[in-house]
């Protein structure tokens, strides 16, 4: 492990500004980390020339034109589903495999004008299309807890924005950018131990994130430690022009404060105590919620009585919105054309049954299933009928009677699984386990946080999730700033 990886943003600026360390050295640091960690797989593609102009770009800013950015020689990674200009983007897919965007993603370029360095793309499931991080076509990320190099199975790194998740937690980068969806980046940053961050829909800008659910679909930010998450948020958040679903409101940046949690009521949804939920993830969530109450948090149990349709309501959802948005890839305008066919029809075919996996054919054929005309008032409709009632249950624990601040919740019902479980089940019930906490806040809109508690009976990491009402950042990671400050997580390879 690279020890300076452990230190925080703020930490490495200091040592940047004592000489202890300069920018472009820690920089090369994460990339020979990133190329010693290879076996993981956490990357795409490797960008050492970026890495290296950026980190120089950092150094003269430090030490001659003495004013520096927030992320100055901070090394980064993104998942491979943000276009990034001259870098390929791959969505890990055969159809995105030669695709090298003209233009970059807002998060990106406003990443980069706080000083960034971007060490690679990270690895993801196909168009963000799973849990787990292990139907890409570059192979599956593997999880760094318990990573034997000379064993033949290996643990899962959560996904899909796995990747991002593995870059930062195996120490290759302080922070990386992932997506989330339906969970993607709050599940592998609990299964790999780091702090993940789902904003509020709209608080950071889709430009750029190849779409997965349109509306659903955020930015998501996977650091070590709160502090980088939020250093890292403000950066990137804020309205933008090309993106008209981002919040028109100006960005208030989140402060962090020792907050004092006697006046902050937690809410402990009971339906999130579900069948196949671990006893670990049970005891830790119990941790958490006596840890708040003795820092004299009101904790209280509550109802969101629609949590057990919200999976299906998400699949039909995100398979009718996968089949419209893949549209777009007919073997004509983007990606990957076969040749050998004779008409557009049989090209548009073929490319597409090329260039896209089980997992991506499967939701586009589900999705224009639920679309069909005769099929539309009963699937379509019907699920965004409950999409509004899932929306309206938080709306009523978070504004109704007896109403609270936030909510407590596990972020997995396990630890990381063995990848030779995970892979023997279909797509669809990885994610139905693997999301089911996760996936409400994003049909509802509202921001969640991952934060790691303690490790498993198998050494893994075991994290809880906070959500809170829209647009409630400032006090989602606060208060996960005070539940990480007391439970002392462990470093890796530390144990
Ligand atoms: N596992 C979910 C899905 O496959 C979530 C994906 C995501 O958040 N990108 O749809």
């Amino acid at each position: 492990m690279n020890k300076l990886t452990s230190y925080t943003i703020k930490e490495i600026h200091r040592a940047y500004r004592d000489k202890i360390l300069t920018p472009t050295s820690f920089v090369d640091l994460s990339l020979q980390r990133a190329k010693q960690t290879s076996e993981l797989n956490a990357f795409v593609t490797i960008t050492a020339d970026e890495a290296e102009n950026h980190g120089i770009e950092s150094e003269k800013r430090f030490y001659i034109e003495k004013k520096t950015r927030p992320l100055d020689g901070i090394s980064v990674g993104i998942k491979d589903n943000f276009c990034t200009y001259n870098i390929p983007t791959t969505c890990a897919s055969n159809m995105l495999k030669s695709f090298v965007p003209t233009y970059d993603a807002t998060v990106y370029s406003r990443l980069r004008a706080a000083g960034a360095c971007l060490i690679g793309k990270c690895n993801l499931d196909e168009f963000a299309m799973g849990s787990g991080t292990i139907d890409s076509i570059f192979g599956p990320t593997r999880n760094p807890w318990g990573f034997d190099e000379n064993a033949d199975d290996w643990r899962i790194a959560g996904g899909s924005s796995g990747g991002s998740a593995v870059a930062v937690s195996s120490g290759a980068c302080l922070a990386a950018i992932g997506s989330d969806t339906g969970g993607s980046t709050r599940n592998p940053a609990a299964l790999c131990g780091i702090v993940g961050l789902k904003p509020t829909y709209g608080l950071v800008s889709r430009y750029g994130l190849i779409p997965l659910v349109n509306s659903m679909d955020v930015p998501g930010i996977l650091t070590r430690n709160i502090e980088d998450a939020v250093t890292v948020l403000n950066c990137v958040a804020g309205p933008d022009d090309l993106d008209s679903t981002t919040i028109k409101r100006a960005y208030k940046p989140v402060d962090l404060v020792d907050i004092d949690l006697s006046k902050v009521r937690i809410g402990i949804p009971k339906e999130y105590h579900c069948e196949g939920m671990s006893e670990e993830v049970l005891d830790t969530w119990r941790y958490v919620a006596d840890i708040l109450e003795k820092e004299k948090a009101d904790v209280k149990a509550v109802s969101l009585p629609h949590t057990s349709v919200s999976i299906a309501v998400y699949s039909i959802l995100n398979q009718c919105e996968v089949a419209s948005n893949m549209a777009r890839y007919d073997g004509l305008e983007y990606g990957l054309r076969t040749n050998e066919d004779n008409s557009t029809e049989e090209l548009y075919a073929s490319s597409r049954s090329k260039g896209f996996n089980n997992v991506v054919r499967w939701r586009i054929f589900a999705g224009n299933y639920f679309l069909l005309a005769k099929n539309y008032d009963k699937y379509f409709i019907k699920a965004l009928k409950l999409r509004r009632l899932i929306s309206d249950d938080f709306n009523n624990v978070f504004n109704g009677e007896n109403s609270v601040d936030l909510l407590l919740t596990p972020t997995t019902l396990c630890d990381a699984p063995l990848y030779s479980d995970f892979v023997s089940k279909h797509n669809r019930d990885q994610c139905a386990f693997q999301d089911y906490c996760t996936q409400p806040a994003n049909m509802a809109g509202i921001p969640a946080i991952s934060v790691p508690i303690r490790l498993s009976k198998n050494k893994l990491p075991l994290s809880i999730q906070l959500m809170g009402p829209y647009l409630s950042e400032e006090l989602l990671l606060n208060v996960a700033k005070k539940i990480e400050s007391i439970v002392n997580f462990p470093e890796l390879n530390s144990e």
